[in-house]
């Protein structure tokens, strides 16, 4: 039976840690981002809000309307970009699909750029020297660091292929000497997905698709680390069976408790670096 790795210890001394930190800085704005009414974002909103305010930091939420144009989002992140007294910047997702995710993250300055998300900063990370590892990215990061399991020539699977999740984090991997595989939509279709899971010792799956991994498919002894979030019967789970899936790993992460909880901190973990490299110290 595996190891259920839990991020509430970590969270409690990340936050800990964080509070000392903003201490030692002038007072910190963090700007959020969204677009129309969804209801993962009213959620962000609200976890964003009660960190802010746990560790001593403005919380300046914006709501676009459903209706605004790609531009006009463009023209409120340069008019942040320009105020000193905004520390970070987040603009959170779902935005309409036809906006190009490419010029909204373009238009954020680079060092307010907390979500890492700039295709300057994205690609400061493939180059192997990231500003900013996106929060979701480095969650992930911390579960694997605390399973103490060493990486080198390990086989991981990721699965989705997200700018936000999967693609930062296959060049991380890679640049940790992993052998990564890169699973999406078209592995699924094309009934792959089995293979791909099978084969891992490091599994880790950022879809939002309740049920999406078997049990039976996870190798026995593997890393299991689901980042998804998605809903079953009124309830929040992840995209791996979690049951069937604990009976055959030696670690997996739990959905809610998990990938999303030291996410959520880490976005402040980022923002005082952001606030140290725009010179907030006191
Ligand atoms: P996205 O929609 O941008 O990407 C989803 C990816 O999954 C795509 O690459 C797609 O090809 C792939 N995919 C879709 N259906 C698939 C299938 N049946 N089989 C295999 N691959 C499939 O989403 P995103 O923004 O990367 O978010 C992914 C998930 O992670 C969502 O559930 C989201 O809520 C969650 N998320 C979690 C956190 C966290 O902190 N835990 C943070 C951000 C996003």
């Amino acid at each position: 039976m595996g190891k259920v790795l839990e991020a509430r210890e970590i969270y409690e001394e990340l936050k800990q840690t964080l509070r000392e930190k903003v201490k030692l800085l002038s007072p910190l704005t963090i700007a959020s981002l969204r677009v129309g009414k969804s209801a993962s974002c009213q959620v962000y909103f609200s976890k964003q809000k009660k960190i802010a305010t746990d560790l001593g930091i403005n919380y300046l939420p914006i709501e676009l309307e459903d209706d605004a144009t790609c531009a006009e989002c463009i023209r409120k992140i340069k008019d942040l970009n320009k105020e000193a007294a905004i520390t970070g910047i987040v603009v959170n997702k779902p935005f309409p699909s036809h906006w190009s995710e490419a010029a909204v993250f373009s238009a954020i300055e680079v060092k307010k750029d907390i979500e890492g998300m700039n295709p300057c900063n994205l690609g400061k990370l493939v180059m192997g020297e990231p500003l900013f590892i996106p929060p979701t990215v480095a969650s992930i990061l911390e579960f694997l660091k605390m399973s103490e399991v060493d990486l080198y020539g390990k086989k991981a699977t990721v699965i989705g292929f997200s700018a936000i999740i999967g693609k930062p984090l296959s060049f991380l991997l890679a640049n940790k000497f992993v052998t990564v595989s890169i699973a999406h939509i078209a592995t699924y279709q094309k009934g792959d997905l089995p293979f791909y899971v099978k084969n891992a010792d490091i599994l880790i799956s950022a879809v939002g698709q309740s049920q999406l991994i078997k049990g039976e498919w996870i190798k026995e002894g593997a890393l299991v680390i689901d980042a998804g979030i998605a809903e079953l019967e009124g309830k929040i789970t992840g995209d791996v069976e979690f049951e069937q899936a604990k009976k055959k790993a030696s670690f997996i992460t739990a959905v809610p408790g998990g990938v999303g909880k030291l996410t959520s901190i880490l976005l402040f973990k980022n923002l005082i670096k952001a606030a140290e490299l725009t010179g907030k110290r006191k």
